[in-house]
């Protein structure tokens, strides 16, 4: 590998110069390596020539797939003018005819093309005007050697190469030059034969051959087997691996004691019962902590599930055991709602609780730090402010992240140098995360689930209103408005359709404003300066304003019991985990709450799938392994976000589960056997990781 990874592209034959640099900047292939792993997305079967009449049959099946079809061109004829000018054409076999059309390119097309001669064409049939229609089909001249061709990888490639006449073509070409280059020289496989064995692994050149051009179906999903475990495996084995030596390296403070303030806090302050998730989840928090290694959790619990308590709790064992603990939020408000809850509560039990953010004022910074560093303060709560350089603790134990998602890795770093012995992390998420996510993106972080709500809460009743009923709903939330309630009206805005969904916004915003002239209106979006944000969120928070129109800002954390209802206009565009969080935002309080899913258009088939599911659920597990089912996990929330670079090739966390579990429990046993991977035995694997990942930025020893 690392041979073929020294090969420049350049002088594989049929790259050059040219080609090699289009490579390097559009899909950074840069050595043979590169392209060797550059798999195709999906593949065509090329086994069979269809017969036109047979389309209908094959359509009645589920989905029409990509086929080819023999047959010869009729009658072109350029239609339309400006961007609707395409090219039709009729293309018969004896059986049938089909329409195909162009939409660009149409007088080279045109030109290039002959009636009477024969073709292969290549495409997805779909059906216009009730005849069947292909647009843009792959073309070639009919030779007999067409026949049966078995399955082809596609490869994606851009826009700029398919300008310099770089299509999938010239890449299955090249693949083929490199796989004819390497016929014969094995290619060195890091895999232990006794795994290799215990799955019927193909030997990896095998495997290699076959995920580029497939000898049968078969041999395909068996290639594809093989290299997504690898993928899995020597991911799995990077993560366990560096947290292994973070706990063998660092070591934890060891809270071994469970004193006064839990104790009182238990006993006399805690207004309500534990749920049973919650007592499981301390449970394994504290046996965490008190093993003498460096905790680093992953506390995953739905909005409302009580995290905020558990993290008070296990701060409060920090301090039982003669330390420090601080809670950091994202945002300022967040952090204002956490200080209120948990000053109230710890001050009962006799902590000193500070709040510190970027807008502490420099008189109680001044109390603050000298607080903080004789260890007067117990708890801390605060912002990013927390973690400047200037913000000393005297014995910091103990830090959770709230909402961890909006934290950049490098800002988590900087927490560990606030003590010689790491402090424990606790990191605190409300997105639900797939099980299968979770052990990728967090596979070096143990993982707690509060699976559970508190007793009496009422779910949020969700509906779905197309634009017909605006009326009724507008009606609705008058006469929630009209018994004391707050509203929360959300829009879309995606970065691609910004000015759009910009204009979308500040309409609303007049409009609800004209409607409902008898209530206060804030107004909200990333875009506001923060100061400004802050201010509207506060008059929302405070009661001032009954009405908030805002775009997703609002997603984390905001606290208001009294609102009832959140309605999401053009819901279909949000991803399901993004419904959730905002669904989230109401439901707090002792009245019944609605969150309203609108959309302005008839939405039908996934996308009304999708919305349903809001209506049909309230499990954020559910709800986030559907999403990551419909989306695919690239688009999760708390992947970009987390900050891991998140590139896997050919292993689908949404779809290969059962792999992701066979490979984490594999290199589990060989870490625990040789955590460092220091045995002579071993040595593949640890040669392996440091040729995959040293190009990766270390971000494993951070959180
Ligand atoms: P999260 O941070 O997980 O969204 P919070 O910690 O803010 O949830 O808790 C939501 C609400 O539920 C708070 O008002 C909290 O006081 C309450 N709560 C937490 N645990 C319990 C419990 N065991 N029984 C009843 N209410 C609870
Ligand atoms: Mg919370």
């Amino acid at each position: 590998m690392e041979n073929l990874a020294k090969l420049d592209i350049k002088f594989l034959h049929g790259v050059g110069p040219k080609r090699a640099e289009i490579l390097a900047q559009e899909l950074g292939i840069r050595s043979y390596y590169d392209l060797l792993y550059y798999f195709p997305f999906r593949y065509i079967d090329r086994s069979k020539i269809h017969k036109i009449n047979e389309l209908r049959q094959l359509g009645e099946n589920g989905e029409m797939p990509y086929l080819q079809l023999k047959g010869q061109f009729a009658a072109f004829a350029v239609n339309g003018e400006g961007v609707r000018r395409r090219l039709n054409a009729l293309f018969y076999d004896g059986t049938g005819s089909i329409d195909v059309v162009w939409f660009n390119k149409v007088k080279i097309i045109q030109e290039s093309l002959r009636t009477g001669t024969e073709y292969i064409i290549f495409g997805k049939p779909t059906i216009y005007n009730s005849r069947y229609s292909i647009t843009h089909p792959e073309i070639d001249p009919y030779k007999p050697e067409m026949e049966n061709q078995g399955l082809k990888g596609v490869y994606t490639i851009t826009d700029k190469m398919r300008n310099r006449s770089f299509s999938t073509r010239t890449i299955q070409q090249l693949i083929q030059n490199l796989l004819n280059t390497l016929k014969g020289n094995r290619i060195d496989d890091p895999l232990p034969t006794d795994i290799i064995a215990k799955y019927h692994f193909l030997p990896l050149n095998e495997a290699l051959t076959n995920i580029h051009t497939p000898a049968s179906v078969q041999m395909l999903q068996r290639a594809q087997f093989r290299l997504k475990y690898d993928e899995l495996f020597f991911l799995q084995l990077d993560l366990l691996r560096h947290s292994k030596f973070r706990s063998i390296k660092n070591g934890g403070h060891r809270f071994t004691r469970v004193g006064k303030y839990f104790n009182d806090f238990y006993n006399h302050v805690l207004p309500f019962p534990l749920t049973g998730a919650q007592k499981k989840v301390i449970k394994e928090i504290r046996a965490d902590m008190g093993s003498g290694r460096q905790m680093n959790r992953l506390l995953q619990g739905d909005v409302g599930s009580g995290k905020t308590l558990v993290a008070l709790m296990t701060m409060l064992l920090a301090i039982d055991n003669g330390f420090q603990a601080c809670i950091m939020a994202p945002t300022e408000i967040l952090a204002r709602q956490h200080y209120e809850t948990i000053s109230r509560l710890a001050s009962q039990v006799g902590v000193k609780v500070a709040l510190l953010t970027g807008s502490t004022s420099k008189k109680n910074r001044d109390i603050i730090l000298p607080g903080l560093l004789n260890g007067d303060i117990g708890i801390t709560v605060g912002t990013h402010a927390l973690i400047e350089d200037t913000v000393e603790f005297a014995r910091l134990g103990m830090v959770v992240i709230d909402e961890q998602h909006r934290f950049g890795v490098a800002q988590r770093a900087k927490l560990w140098g606030k003590n010689t012995i790491p402090p424990h992390i606790l990191v605190m998420t409300a997105t639900p995360i797939p099980r299968t996510l979770a052990m990728t993106v967090y596979g070096d972080l143990d993982v707690s689930i509060i699976d559970e709500l508190p007793p009496g809460r009422k779910p949020v009743q969700t509906i779905l209103r197309y634009d017909n009923h605006r009326h009724e709903v507008y009606r609705f939330i008058g006469s929630q408005l009209k018994a004391g309630r707050q509203i929360y009206i959300v829009y879309p805005l995606i970065q691609e359709n910004e000015k759009l969904d910009l204009r979308n916004l500040e309409e609303g915003y007049e409009i609800i404003k004209e409607t409902f002239p008898d209530y206060r209106v804030c107004f909200v979006h990333g875009k506001m300066k923060p100061s400004e944000k802050e201010y509207q969120m506060q008059l929302f928070v405070t009661g001032k304003a009954q009405i908030m129109v805002a775009t997703t800002v609002i997603e984390v954390g905001v606290n208001v019991p009294n609102a009832t209802v959140m309605l999401i206009e053009n819901a279909e565009r949000f991803g399901l985990s993004q419904l959730h969080q905002l669904r989230g935002r109401v439901g707090r309080g002792a009245d019944s709450s609605y969150c309203i899913l609108m959309s302005n258009v008839k939405i039908s088939g996934p996308t009304r799938h999708r919305l349903e599911v809001m209506t049909q659920t309230s499990d954020g597990f559910v709800i986030a392994e559907e999403d990551m089912r419909l989306r695919g996990p690239g688009d999760m929330e708390g992947t970009q976000q987390s900050g891991i670079a998140f590139n896997l090739h050919i292993a689908d966390i949404a779809k290969d589960g059962q792999i992701i579990q066979a490979a984490r429990n594999d290199a589990m046993r060989i870490i625990d056997d040789d955590p460092l991977l220091t045995s002579p035995q071993n040595a593949r694997l640890a040669r392996q990781l440091q040729f995959l990942f040293k190009r990766k930025q270390d971000w494993s020893r951070i959180s």
